[in-house]
C-alpha cells in the first residue's frame, strides 16, 4: 500500500483539510484502530468497494440500516419513485401515514408515532416529551449505552451513586447533567437504591434493551423485569431505545423479546431509527395515545423539523419494512448471523485464542474475552491492541468490521453461506497469527 496509488490516503487528505477530522462522524476516521479509514464508492449487497476499487464483505451495514443489504432493487425503485413525485414538501403525506400504520401494526407498545429525521433527535425528543408528560425533570441511563449526542445524555458515572456524573464532550455545562443519573447496567440493586433515592423525581428511564453501543451486551430478564417494575411503581416512564434493535433483532424489536420472557411486558415509549429509514435519514418515537397527545401540537411538549416525515425516506423505510415483514425473513437472518458467530468462535477455539460472542437475529458481537461481559465496565476488560490487529487483519483480507471494539456488528439477507465461510476463513488466519505473539 504506497501512498502513491492509495487513493484512501489522497482522500484522507484532502478530507482533513475540509472537515474536522476529516469525517462527518467521530467513529468513521479509524482513530481507535489506527489507519486510513476506507472512503467507500458504491455498495452492493454484502459489498463494498472503497476508492481503489478494493471489495470489502461489510458487517457496519451503515451501523444499523442495511438489513436488507446495499441497493436492494425493491428499495431503490421505490426510492427513485417517491424522487420524481418531489423531495419535500414541508406537508402532511398519504406515505407518512401508511409508514406509522406499519410500524404501530409491528409494535403492539406504541399508539401512536412521531416521525423524525435521526436517532438523536428521536431520543432527545422522547426524553422531552416524559419530562412534560410527568412534570418531572430527572432521568436514568446507564453507563455504555448511547442515545444520541443530545447534551443531557453526554455523562459518564461519577464515583459514586450520590455523586454527579461528569460529561463526556467538552461543551456540555455541568448544570445540563444535574438531572441525569447514570447507572451501571444490569446492576439490580443500583437501580433499586436509586428508585429509593429519586424514585418521585424521575420522568424515565432510557435503556438500549440489547445494547449495541458497548458492542453487544443484554440487558438480563430479571434486570429488565425490575426496571418495568420500578418505573410503573414510581410513576417513570420506561423508554426502549430501539434505534438499533428496533427490526433488527426480531420484527417485533427487542421488546417482543423481553414480552416472551416476562407476561405482559411494554415499555411506554419507544425510539426508533436505522431500519425504519432504510438507509434514509429517518427515525421516530412513539407509545400510548395519552402519552404521545403531549406533543405539540395537540399538547405542550414542542417537537418539530422541516423534513420530519420526508417522502423519500418514508418511501425507502416503508419498502426496507415491506422486505422483513415476509415470512421467514427472521429466522434466515438469525440462522445466518449464527453461523457466522458460531464459525468465528470455532476458528478461535482451533487457535487457542479466547473469543466468546452473541447475536440475536441480524446483530452480532465478539469479545476477545473468556467470558461474555455483563456491563461496561466488564467490556472494557478487551484488549485494545488485539482488536486492533484482528480489525487490520480482516480488513486486509477483504472483510469490513466496526473500527472500534466497542460496536455490534451486522449481518443483512444479503449476505451469502460463501460470504460467512471466506469472512470465517479470513479470521482464523489472523487468530493464527494473533495466537503466535
Ligand atoms: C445510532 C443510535 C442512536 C443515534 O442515532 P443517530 O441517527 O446516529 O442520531 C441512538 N440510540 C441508539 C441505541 C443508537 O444505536
Amino acid at each position: 500500500m504506497t501512498p502513491n496509488t492509495d487513493l484512501n490516503i489522497a482522500l484522507f487528505e484532502r478530507a482533513q483539510a475540509l472537515i474536522p477530522g476529516g469525517v462527518n462522524s467521530p467513529v468513521r476516521a479509524f482513530r481507535a484502530v489506527g489507519g486510513t479509514p476506507r472512503f467507500i464508492r458504491r455498495a452492493q449487497g454484502a459489498w463494498l468497494w472503497d476508492a481503489n476499487g478494493q471489495r470489502f464483505i461489510d458487517y457496519i451495514g451503515s451501523w444499523g440500516p442495511m438489513i436488507l443489504g446495499h441497493a436492494h432493487p425493491a428499495v431503490l425503485e421505490a426510492v427513485h419513485q417517491a424522487a420524481r413525485d418531489g423531495l419535500s414538501f414541508g406537508a402532511p403525506t398519504e406515505r407518512e401515514l401508511e409508514l406509522a400504520e406499519e410500524i404501530l401494526g409491528l409494535l403492539p407498545s406504541m399508539e401512536m408515532i412521531r416521525l423524525v429525521s435521526s436517532g438523536t433527535e428521536a431520543a432527545m425528543s422522547a426524553i422531552r416529551l416524559a419530562r412534560g408528560a410527568t412534570g418531572r425533570s430527572k432521568f436514568i441511563k446507564f453507563e455504555g449505552c448511547y442515545h444520541g449526542h443530545a447534551d443531557a445524555l453526554l455523562v459518564r458515572a461519577g464515583s459514586g451513586l450520590a455523586t454527579l456524573g461528569t460529561a463526556t464532550s467538552a461543551g456540555v455545562p455541568p448544570e445540563v447533567l444535574q438531572h441525569t443519573l447514570v447507572l451501571e447496567y444490569n446492576a439490580i440493586e443500583q437501580l433499586e437504591q436509586a428508585f429509593a433515592l429519586h424514585g418521585s423525581e424521575l420522568a424515565c428511564l432510557v435503556i438500549e434493551p440489547i445494547a449495541g453501543n458497548m458492542n453487544l451486551v443484554r440487558a438480563s430478564v430479571p434486570f429488565m423485569r425490575r426496571c418495568r417494575e420500578l418505573c410503573t411503581q414510581h410513576g417513570a416512564l420506561l423508554v426502549f431505545d430501539e434505534v438499533m434493535t428496533g427490526f433488527r433483532v426480531a420484527l417485533g424489536g427487542a421488546q417482543s423479546l423481553y414480552a416472551r420472557e416476562i407476561p405482559g411486558f411494554k415499555p411506554d415509549l419507544t425510539v426508533l431509527g436505522k431500519v425504519i429509514g432504510g438507509g434514509m435519514p429517518l427515525a421516530a418515537f412513539g407509545g400510548p395515545r395519552a402519552i404521545m397527545e403531549n406533543l405539540a401540537p395537540s399538547g405542550a411538549v414542542y417537537q418539530a423539523g422541516t423534513l420530519s416525515g420526508n417522502p423519500v425516506a418514508t418511501a425507502c423505510g416503508l419498502a426496507t419494512l415491506r422486505q422483513i415483514k415476509e415470512p421467514g425473513f427472521f429466522a434466515a437472518l438469525a440462522a445466518r448471523t449464527r453461523a457466522l458467530v458460531e464459525g468465528l468462535e470455532g476458528a478461535a477455539a482451533a487457535e487457542g485464542v479466547a473469543l466468546c460472542a452473541d447475536s440475536e437475529g441480524g446483530m452480532f458481537g465478539f469479545f476477545l474475552l473468556p467470558e461474555l461481559p455483563r456491563n461496561y465496565a466488564q467490556v472494557l476488560r478487551s484488549d485494545g491492541a488485539r482488536f486492533n490487529r484482528l480489525f487490520h487483519g480482516l480488513l486486509a483480507r477483504g472483510v469490513c468490521i466496526a473500527p472500534a471494539l466497542y460496536e455490534a456488528g451486522f449481518v443483512s439477507a444479503a449476505h451469502s453461506a460463501d460470504d460467512i465461510a471466506q469472512t470465517v476463513a479470513a479470521a482464523h488466519e489472523v487468530f493464527r497469527e494473533l495466537s503466535r505473539q
